[in-house]
């Protein structure tokens, strides 16, 4: 049995624990890090890395049976599905040493890879370690969240930890969930020649822009996936290779079944009760400054303390945190201005207020500026002119952005920087871009504020030919 003092003992090494483990240790902090799985967490084992990978292939694979209209003859891509899962993998093996151990123990971290528990609400135990910490962070994250659907524990099923890991492409596969996990696997899956059909129970994309969410799934289902909406799910059966889901709509049947209803923040076996740590099944309970109101010394980060499930949102927290651990300066966790995207081809991405919550929240003050791909040079010329972005506006500052179309997950970042650092439109109309980009779809929209009010007006107009006058 060892015993370590430290400053923070941080549980779990994705996303969130990894950012503030090299944080706090690299300003001094003595730091020990416990994880019981693989090093990166999630994000680079089971979430982003893998997901955007899959679809990059399936990006790839769409490419090449489009072209006509530029001269360029179709192909029918021969696939290798075992060869795509190698691209899988070498992306996370390659993205894998930045994650790992040697590198955090480079920073002087103590990696314990063991199950973390408290054994007091100051004390853990790792292995046969125990950890006494000034502070301690929960970096403990989520898990797919499995209903108990009639049928399911004896039915075979896939979920976002499984899936990368199946080298043989799956006939039909049946996704029981519409959100973006779900949707992003669907098209991956389609584009690698799957049949794909997506079973949800309300509707698909329901946390974004309906109208624009609804464009990006009329698309979707024009590449042939099949998207029931409103289905909710009765009950599941089959074995490996035919399965049933029975739902309020009618039956479907497919070779496979993917679960993508939801996840659920992992808190078992963390000993929270013994912490005096509250928590419940949205994850560990704290407030805008992520700390347990409960036990001072326990801090939550990541999908831990039960917001919104990113990992931009984990490194955001990560740095919340340092500030108050570190400094003792008070630091809050904001959400208006945290982005998301849907990685999907056209992606669909959101900051800030929808339309609908920004016309509940600002009524008549606010103006819906709409800017369509198709006027813009670089997506005519590069035929990808399906998109809209719409900008929400109020009193001459955004207060949320919707983008569908090519590259939207790029596009959103000028609006997350607006709106985190409040900037007026007027500087974005006045930055000067390369032309011709995609980027120009921001700025124009930003333009577009003030040309109404500029441009066909008379007040404008006799100032102008009264200057013209004058000057010589
Ligand atoms: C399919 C999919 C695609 C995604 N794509 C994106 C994307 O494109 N962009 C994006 O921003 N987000 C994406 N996400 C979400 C993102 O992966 C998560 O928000 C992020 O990984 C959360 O990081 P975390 O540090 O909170 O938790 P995790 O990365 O889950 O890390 C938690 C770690 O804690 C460890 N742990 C738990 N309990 C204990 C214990 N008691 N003792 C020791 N160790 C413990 C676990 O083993 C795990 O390694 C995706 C998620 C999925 C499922």
């Amino acid at each position: 049995m060892s015993h370590i003092d430290c400053d923070i003992c941080i549980v779990g090494a994705g996303s969130g624990g990894l950012s503030v483990a090299a944080g706090a240790a690299q300003m001094g902090a003595r730091v020990v890090l416990i994880e019981k799985g693989e090093m990166g967490g999630d994000c680079l084992n089971s979430g982003c890395v893998p997901s955007k990978a899959l679809l990059a292939a399936a990006k790839q694979a769409h490419s090449m049976t489009k072209g006509a209209e530029m001269g360029i003859t179709p192909v029918t891509p021969e696939i290798d599905f075992a060869a795509v899962k190698e691209h899988v993998a070498r992306s996370i093996a390659t993205i894998a040493p930045v994650d790992s151990q040697e590198r955090f123990e480079g920073f002087g971290i103590t990696v314990i890879r063991e199950h973390a528990r408290f054994t007091s609400p100051h004390e853990m135990q790792a292995g046969d370690t125990t950890i006494k910490a000034r502070r301690f962070v929960l970096a403990t994250g989520s898990r797919p969240l499995v209903p108990p659907i009639d049928g399911i524990e004896d039915t075979p099923y896939l979920t976002n930890e499984t899936i990368f890991g199946l080298r043989e492409r799956p006939r039909h596969l049946l996704v029981i969930g519409g959100g973006p996990i779900g949707i992003e696997m669907a098209q991956a899956h389609r584009r690698l020649g799957s049949e794909v059909t997506v079973i949800e129970g309300a509707k698909a994309l329901g946390k974004d822009d309906p109208e624009l969410a609804e464009q990006l799934l009329g698309r979707l289902r024009a590449e042939g996936i099949r998207i029931e909406e409103g289905a909710k799910v009765t009950a599941v059966s089959g074995h490996e290779g035919a399965i049933t889901v029975e739902t309020e709509k009618g039956r479907f049947e497919g070779s496979h079944l993917l679960m993508a209803v939801g996840r659920q923040v992992v808190t078992d076996g963390l000993g929270l009760d013994v912490a005096h740590v509250k928590h419940d099944r949205h994850g560990i309970t704290v407030g805008e400054d992520l700390r347990s109101k409960t036990n001072r010394r326990v801090y939550a980060v990541g999908d831990a303390a039960g917001g919104l499930m990113f990992t931009h949102v984990a490194g955001y927290h990560a740095g919340v945190i340092i500030r108050s651990m570190l400094f003792g300066l008070p630091s809050k966790a904001k959400t208006a201005h945290i982005p998301w995207a849907t990685y999907t081809d056209p992606g669909l991405a959101q900051v800030g207020l929808t339309e609908a919550q920004a016309r509940e929240k600002h009524g008549d003050a606010l103006r819906v500026i709409r800017m369509a791909y198709d006027e813009n040079d670089r997506a005519i010329a590069e035929g990808r002119t399906l998109g809209t972005l719409k900008l929400m506006a109020v009193k001459g500052r955004p207060v949320g952005a919707t983008i569908l179309g090519a590259s939207a997950d790029e596009l959103i970042g000028v609006w997350a920087i607006a709106i985190a650092s409040c900037t007026k439109l007027s500087k974005i109309a006045g930055a000067v871009l390369p032309y011709p980009t995609l980027g120009e779809i921001n700025k124009r929209a930003a333009g577009n504020y003030f040309s109404a009010s500029l441009f066909d007006n008379e007040w404008v107009k006799t100032a102008v030919r009264a200057v013209q006058r004058w000057i010589p």
